[in-house]
């Protein structure tokens, strides 16, 4: 979308955001940049610039008004070298004020062409566990710690996890789900910020950030390992449980 045909709030997020990839932690703008299409004069400083002297100071972690604002806003994120390789962003799926969020920890190469989490096969198992629960991704929300594809399905690197967290944190501050869902013990451990293995996190709840938090495998280890597969729904049993959804 181009620069004319966004808000001039969303031309500002979009603004910010760049300032952002570009490594700037404190951005000072002209007031303009709001009101109408002239180009911005950011003024870019290693410490707060005094507002009195050229507009107002706006923290780059700002908080947005909807997940379409936030997802304009950094879908260009060059934050980490992921961007540069990825071929979609991917935000994340679902229902704005879903009651459950399943967090997985990156995209696949399926997610990866397609800009939409749990695509591929363990995305089908995943719907598949979603039914089995009375629910589907349209009453749940899913994303990812990560929003770009490591290259080959590697693992999420700590700095690349530590970069895109705070797109995830402001996901979760706009839906207000009532429960997560950490898939897999990389999502389980980021969220918890623990080297805890999956076996001894899985089975219990936790909490992130006031939030209750239950981890369990992810779909890509069922399909590998059909064996966790019973491990998985007692899992999920826990959480229809706290949803109060029923068979
Ligand atoms: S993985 Fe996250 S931090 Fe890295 S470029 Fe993608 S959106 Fe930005």
């Amino acid at each position: 979308m181009s620069d004319q045909e966004l808000t001039p709030l969303a031309r500002l997020r979009r603004a910010l955001d760049q300032r952002v990839a570009a490594g700037d932690r404190t951005i000072v703008l002209d007031q303009q940049l709001l009101s109408d299409d002239k180009p911005t004069t950011a003024v870019e400083s290693p410490s707060l610039v005094p507002a009195s002297q050229v507009g107002m100071a706006i923290p780059v972690e700002a908080d947005f008004a909807s997940l379409t604002e936030h997802n304009e806003a950094i879908c260009n994120c060059l934050k980490c070298p992921l961007g540069k390789t990825r071929t979609k962003f991917v935000y994340g799926v679902g229902k704005p004020t879903a009651r459950a969020m399943f967090i997985g920890e990156a995209p696949g190469a399926d997610e990866d062409r397609l800009g939409e989490p749990f695509v591929g096969r363990a995305g089908q198992l995943l719907d598949k566990i979603l039914a089995a629960m009375q629910l589907d991704r349209t009453q749940v929300y899913i994303a990812n710690i990560l929003k770009c594809r490591p290259p080959g399905n590697r693992d999420p690197l700590p700095e690349e996890m530590n970069e895109c967290f705070p797109y995830l944190r402001e996901q979760i501050r706009l839906i207000k789900p009532e429960l997560l869902v950490g898939l897999g013990r990389i999502a389980g451990q980021a969220l918890l910020q623990t080297k805890t293995p999956l076996g001894k996190l899985r089975g219990r709840w936790h909490e992130y950030e006031g939030i209750p938090l239950l981890v369990t495998y992810h779909p890509a280890a069922l399909l590998r390992f059909p064996e966790y597969k019973k491990e998985t729904w007692k899992d999920m049993q826990l959480v229809m449980a706290r949803l109060g959804v029923s068979r």
